[in-house]
């Protein structure tokens, strides 16, 4: 753990304080660097003789807001991470020292008036040219050419129909303006726009007022919206968010997923026009630096963004909307580890505001607090329309493997549907939460496994067949898949288990004609390859997409009538106490992406365990269920949300090394805690990720009501080692313990 970085400097001869939150230059060793004013230092005890004065105040005012400066501490603070950490996180980037372009200028092509004539009666034209012109047609404004060239037309296509003056080519000046072109007519980016205003169903008629109730009293509660999957909810976060900004009030709304800013960014675009602003870690430093300084300047009274943006300085927060409440995304896995949704909720205290908590899978913890009456609770049971839930069938893997091999990937029932819905026309999903083409390779001479000679875990294969990798999914090493065993040379190598990859393959070669995508944080490195496969997706230019967790979160695409899970069991067989919570969540989560239109949709559930219980009651949709069995389960082993746990990983060279420091640790905390309450210190023990990056990790478990006192005494605890601070992790409310 970083230790504590606040510096002290005077201020200049000629007196002048500056602002908390405002920029300052000071020298720092033979330096000269950036840092923000975080307040004043207390007089005793410090000596005068080695402080340095500022050399310059750069703002007048804060330059972060004093309320995010703040919040930054508190999330130093309860997370037990570095303050400066943690205020480099809330600062926007390249802020520090260099400047930032605000502008650069974007190539658009725009089809002339001899251009539209071409599209009607010229025959010299090839059909890449017509293609592109008809597509230009729709879009009088132009579209930027790194767009057409995401659409698969050659910059050289563009170039010849320039120069016989069907296209006029210009440079335009813009903001980085990460809306980019979804607006520009003719691109189908972002979803279709709701027609109008659309009159609200019962239920969401009265979900809103009860909220708008709640909005009425100017001050802090928190409200859990649980509706199923289609209820609407997202209309109703709009209407509430207009009532707020027509107060004259601002919005927060934090989704999880980068996949699922530009759709929800668009939504609200539709309504607030200019003033909405996005912030996520998918935007580049300079379209993220104009985003802030737009906020900062007040230009937005709405900002949609990822977990970070809950530091976004937005002035007057009348609402904060955390969509998807229980997506694990909302915790940061590197420090400082906060998480998202519950630094929302403490900003929200201070500001007074409002916090609407939506999902159809509440985290064990929101619901806990709605059932005992911290939380409001709105509840949504039925789909907008009363268009049906998805009708679940599980199929039980261990019988198709009877029937169809050991190495069937997909089911008959599966298969078949698939099949069906590529004659219909319909679109389908295809679900693993599994990445790459075969999880692990294997030796059938001697039984050794390709492992990542850094982590204690087997490399994942990669690729097309002539240039597949063994990759590391943890330190990223990778390696050519080896032809002869690197343990005994033996030839007998052989590929086991499979990923999204695989399937993918797998459905290409089973439908020949179908067109089929994956989406995974593989196929998605590109950037912009993201907003394009899931608005081909949502165009209809694709039957099928198969990923992972990635395409089951909260997209609303009305063509999807089949959800298939190729193994709804990935997750199920981890160490971890949220292993049964996080596949009921996925699976419900998935299974409400079908059937969001006109037609009645389907999911294909494959599982070797249909008898589980996070498998059975998600398929009948069934949460109340899962939460009552969910929560004895946890009242038996000590888990969240009936104790608090922090959980702390030190690392070292060797086994032993860390096993010991951890053991000293457990000891100290152990003594310290003794006197106080209910505080219980598990392990030491291997983590469960054993090895990481050639580093040996041993584990300590510290559960407990009383936050404070747990991290008291592991912070003391680990402070009397420096050499074991600097190696030790410290999460508290973890969200894996992995
Ligand atoms: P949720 O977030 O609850 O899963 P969404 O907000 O995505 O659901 O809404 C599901 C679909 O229903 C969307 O296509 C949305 O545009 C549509 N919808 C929402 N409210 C209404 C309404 N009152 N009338 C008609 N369609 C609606
Ligand atoms: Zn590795």
């Amino acid at each position: 753990m970083p230790g504590l970085d606040f510096l002290t400097y005077a201020v200049a001869d000629d007196g002048r304080m500056p602002a908390i939150g405002a920029r300052v230059v000071v020298p720092l060793g033979s330096r000269v660097v950036t840092g923000i004013a975080l307040g004043e230092a207390a007089e005793r005890g410090i000596d005068r003789a080695g402080i340095k004065p500022i050399r310059q105040i750069l703002d007048d005012e804060a330059f972060i807001p004093a309320e995010v400066i703040e919040l930054a501490r508190w999330t130093a603070e309860y997370y037990a991470a570095g303050p400066g950490e943690t205020l480099t996180a809330v600062l926007p980037p390249k802020t520090r020292g260099s400047r930032v372009d605000a502008h650069k200028t974007l190539r658009v092509a725009a089809i002339s008036a001899a251009g539209l004539e071409a599209v009607a009666s010229e025959p010299d034209l090839t059909a890449k040219q017509r293609e592109l012109l008809q597509l230009l047609t729709g879009a009088p404004s132009g579209l930027p050419t790194p767009e057409l060239a995401a659409r698969g037309f050659a910059a050289d296509t563009v170039r010849r129909l320039a120069r016989r003056g069907y296209v006029n080519l210009r440079n335009d000046r813009v903001d980085r303006d990460p809306f980019g072109a979804r607006h520009v007519p003719g691109t189908c980016l972002a979803p279709e726009a709701p027609k109008g205003p659309r009159r609200l169903t019962g239920e969401q008629t009265a979900a809103l007022e009860r909220l708008e109730r709640l909005l009425d009293a100017r001050a802090f509660k928190v409200a859990l919206v649980h509706g199923v999957t289609g209820s609407g909810k997202t209309e109703i976060y709009v209407r509430l968010a207009q009532l707020v900004t027509a107060a004259g009030r601002s919005v927060l709304m934090l989704v999880p997923e980068i996949a699922l800013t530009p759709a929800v960014a668009a939504i609200f675009r539709d309504t607030f026009g200019d003033r909405v602003a996005i912030q996520h870690s998918g935007l580049s430093d300079g379209e993220r630096h104009d985003q802030w300084m737009r906020i900062r300047r007040g230009d937005v009274d709405v900002v949609v963004g990822t977990r970070s943006a809950v530091f976004a300085p937005l002035a007057n927060i009348g609402l904060i909307i955390v969509d998807e409440e229980h997506d694990g995304s909302y915790k940061q896995e590197e420090s400082p580890r906060y998480n998202g949704r519950d630094v929302a909720i403490v900003r929200a205290q201070r500001a007074g505001a409002l916090v609407v908590l939506g999902s159809a899978t509440p985290s064990l913890e929101t619901y806990y607090r709605a059932v005992t009456g911290k939380y409001e609770r709105v509840v949504l049971e039925r789909r907008v329309l009363d268009r049906p839930l998805a009708n679940v069938v599980i199929v039980d893997m261990r019988e198709e493997f009877a029937a169809l091999g050991p190495d069937a990937i997909l089911s008959r029932t599966l298969e078949q549907s698939i099949h069906v819905r590529l004659e219909r026309n319909e679109q389908s999903l295809v679900l693993l939460n599994r990445r790459g083409f075969a999880t692990a390779v294997f030796c059938r001479q001697c039984a050794g496994t390709l492992d990542c000679p850094n982590c204690s875990v087997s490399l994942v294969v990669h690729g097309e067949t002539s240039s597949r990798r063994a990759r590391c999914h943890y330190c990223n090493y990778s390696a050519r898949v080896p032809n002869a065993c690197p343990l005994c040379a033996g030839p007998y190598l052989e590929q086991a288990g499979f990923g999204t990859e695989r399937v993918e393959a797998e459905l290409k070669a089973k439908y020949p004609g179908a067109r089929i995508a994956r989406l995974d944080r593989d196929s998605i490195r590109r950037k912009g390859a993201l907003d394009q496969l899931l608005s081909r997706f949502r165009a209809g230019e694709l039957d099928v997409l198969v990923g992972t967790q990635m395409i089951a979160k909260g997209h609303d695409f009305p063509r999807v009538t089949l959800v298939g899970v190729i193994s709804a069991d990935v997750g199920l067989g981890l160490a971890d106490f949220r292993a049964s919570e996080r596949t009921f969540q996925l699976l419900t989560q998935v299974a409400g992406r079908a059937g969001r239109g006109e037609q009645p949709g389907e999911a294909i559930v494959q599982t070797l365990y249909p008898d589980h219980y996070s498998i059975q009651l998600a398929c009948r949709q069934n949460y109340e269920a899962f939460f009552d069995r969910e929560l004895q389960f946890r009242k038996a082993m000590r888990y969240p949300p009936l104790v608090s746990i922090i959980n702390t990983v030190v690392r070292a060279r060797t086994f032993s090394a860390a096993m010991d420091d951890a053991a000293e640790i457990v000891q100290r905390v152990r003594e310290r805690a003794a006197p106080r309450g209910d505080i219980r210190v598990l392990g030491p023990a291997p983590a469960p990720l054993g090895r990481l990056r050639g580093e040996y990790r041993a584990q300590l478990l510290i559960k407990g009501t009383n936050r404070k006192q747990m991290r008291e005494a592991l912070q003391a605890a680990i402070a009397a080692r420096a050499d074991v601070a600097r190696r030790t992790m410290v999460d508290v409310d973890p969200v894996s313990v992995l």
